[in-house]
């Protein structure tokens, strides 16, 4: 079964369907294509995925697929709360 190893040290594993850990999104451009009734086997090809460390909160963001290397995104140390602002 393969796994990523956070940071932190935790090890997440891939394999299990559905996966707790494993998050689906999709770019609102890519979304626009679709209207009425989704195929959701065809929709979910066209989602990216991304891997929350359930220990450090860490996010592991595989914009181009399970092949290529994921970008890890770390949230605030300070756990602020701010929202970001609008235009
Ligand atoms: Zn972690």
């Amino acid at each position: 079964m393969s796994s990523i190893r956070c940071d932190c040290g935790e090890r997440i594993f891939l394999g299990q369907i559905p996966n707790p850990h494993q998050w689906k999104f999709i770019s609102d451009d890519d979304l626009d294509k679709y209207s009425g009734m989704i195929n959701i086997d065809e929709m979910y090809i066209e989602m990216s995925s991304f891997i929350k460390c359930p220990s450090c909160g860490s996010l592991w963001v595989f914009w181009n697929g399970w092949n290529s290397k994921p970008q890890k995104f770390v949230p605030s140390e300070n756990n602020e709360t701010e929202t970001p602002g609008h235009i």
